[in-house]
């Protein structure tokens, strides 16, 4: 495979335009820099690129032609056609042996382009296809002029339409033509092969930097691509950047992340004092050292339990007292949050809620403890970016919660994200614990889920139980009984130890 790059000097549309800097690059160079692992061919009729080729060690995949001199005679003359097609015809008589090797006819200017779009529309040459060209869809109605009058191609007026159904049209972009030595010549010196295969790329790949308004375009999307921000800025108070060490702090006498390992029990749903207190006394008893219980639900369904709201808060206030035991209950708003801080020792933040941002700031500064939980659809740079505002707001205690997370499969409420416990642990001194509840959803699989993460290395969990789960409000289903809760708590045990032992064994590896 080999990739084919005409670089102009100069360009009449958009004057210097390869040697604009785009994000600290001129132009031209961030695409021959992208193109490191192909066979790569320039021709120029710049002088300045072509040294540029010979001497920048970072070019070395490049080999660099001087543009003929029959051709520059040529573009000065302005004819209607360009010489661009025999030029590619030289390059193939010169440079290409193999007639049926893909060849890669690429545009410098489309700066957004990746190299696995390249390799993949490489990848659709086949028996049927002896061509490859990239397209762009219009999103926007296409007008066009009949006898003086416009009318969209894609719109019947007659008929009610919704944008989506509309066809979409296409349009050749250049971004990149593949062909063969064998289709072009066969096809009369055309990149376009007889039964082309036409690769849509969308937006911002398909821009083809021409005007001055393209290159604004391109420099906005350069200045505010966050797509990367977690990684590239080392400033975030949540990166192992800012902090080596991991963060371990106290709720009460309960210690929290380093080598501590929470155990967080108690029902989905604070229902009444007698339920509460029962489930409170015996996951205490079973070694739960912290307790949860929801006074605010935000459920699915507005019909659904709501929670008991202030008096649950009561409810949970009574249970501390009881067990001697810090509590986390959910808030779903700044009033819910303010409340239960009279009450209870860490405010949780709910998968629904993890992106609320004006809750974080608020909680931020609260500077209570807050159990973060991850947002079912959350990558983990939004979780942690969701982490940030809270520590940017000057919250310093909060743990994060693992709670699975919405994929394709059936079998589970949600999918627990395992590997994320150790890509956490290595982006952020912030502890990690995991809801095996909450990502299982059925009773059988709470405790396999829950021995999983600790082994991986969770630094606790947090554990839905209820005693009598066919009468519970919420999430019965998933409750663990108070006896299967006690099972669990030994058999963490040895899920700890393994924990243990692996961080003493990669302790490098790990980090
Ligand atoms: C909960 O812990 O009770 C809860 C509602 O969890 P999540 O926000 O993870 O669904
Ligand atoms: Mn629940």
């Amino acid at each position: 495979m080999k990739v084919f790059i005409h670089i102009k000097e100069e360009s009449e549309r958009l004057p210097n335009k390869n040697f604009l800097q785009l994000g600290g690059v001129e132009l031209y160079k961030r695409t021959l820099l992208k193109l490191k692992d192909f066979d790569v061919y320039v021709d120029t009729d710049s002088e300045d690129i072509y040294q540029a080729c010979k001497a920048d060690q970072n070019l070395s995949h490049i080999t660099c032609f001087r543009r003929k001199s029959k051709y520059i005679t040529w573009e000065q003359e302005n004819k209607e056609e360009g010489p661009t097609p025999f030029m590619i015809r030289d390059f193939l008589d010169e440079h290409v042996i193999d007639e049926n090797e893909p060849l890669i006819l690429l545009h410098v200017t489309s700066p957004f382009l990746k190299i696995g779009t390249l390799k993949d529309a490489v990848s659709m040459m086949n028996e049927k296809h002896d061509s490859v060209c990239s397209v762009s869809e219009v999103k926007t109605f296409s007008l066009v002029r009949k006898n003086n009058e416009y009318s969209p191609i894609n719109f019947d007026s007659t008929k009610l339409q919704k944008t989506q159904t509309l066809d979409s049209v296409f349009h050749i972009n250049s971004a990149f033509f593949i062909f063969t030595k064998k289709s072009y010549i066969e096809n009369n010196n055309s990149r376009l092969g007889k039964n082309p295969y036409y690769y849509t790329i969308a937006f911002p790949e398909d821009i083809d930097i021409d005007y001055s308004s393209d290159f604004c375009v391109a420099q906005h999307i350069i200045e505010n691509d966050h797509s990367n921000e977690f990684c590239t800025t080392h400033r975030n108070l949540v990166s192992r950047e800012y902090k080596k060490e991991d963060s371990v702090f106290n709720i009460g006498p309960t210690a929290l992340g380093g080598s501590n390992k929470v155990i967080i029990a108690g029902p989905c749903a604070v229902e009444s004092l007698d339920q509460m207190l029962r489930i409170a006394d015996d996951v205490t008893r079973s070694g739960a050292n912290m307790l949860r219980g929801g006074a605010y639900k935000p459920r699915t369904s507005p019909y659904s339990f709501q929670g008991l709201e202030e008096e649950g808060l009561e409810i949970l206030a009574k249970a501390k007292e009881l067990t001697n035991l810090p509590v986390v209950t959910e808030v779903i708003d700044e009033k819910s949050a303010s409340l239960a801080i009279q009450y209870v020792d860490m405010l949780q933040v709910g998968t629904r809620n993890m992106q609320n941002f004006s809750l974080l700031k608020f909680l931020g500064k609260l500077n209570y403890p807050v159990l973060l939980k991850r947002g079912m659809c959350a990558t983990l740079e939004e979780f942690l970016m969701s982490a940030e505002y809270l520590l940017a707001n000057g919250c310093e205690q909060v743990v994060l919660c693992e709670r699975g997370i919405r994929t394709f499969v059936r079998h589970s409420r949600n999918t627990l994200d395992v590997g994320a416990i150790p890509a956490l642990k290595r982006q952020t001194h912030l502890p990690i614990i995991i809801d095996p509840s909450h990502s299982s959803g059925e009773n059988y699989s709470v405790i396999p889920h829950a021995l999983a993460g600790l082994a991986a290395g969770s630094h606790g969990i947090i554990v839905d139980v209820h005693d009598k789960p066919a009468e519970a409000l919420c999430d019965g289903p998933q409750a663990l009984s108070p006896n299967q809760f006690r099972k669990l708590t030994y058999l963490a045990q040895d899920a700890i130890e393994l924990s243990n032992r692996m961080d003493e064994e990669l302790f490098e590896e790990l980090l």
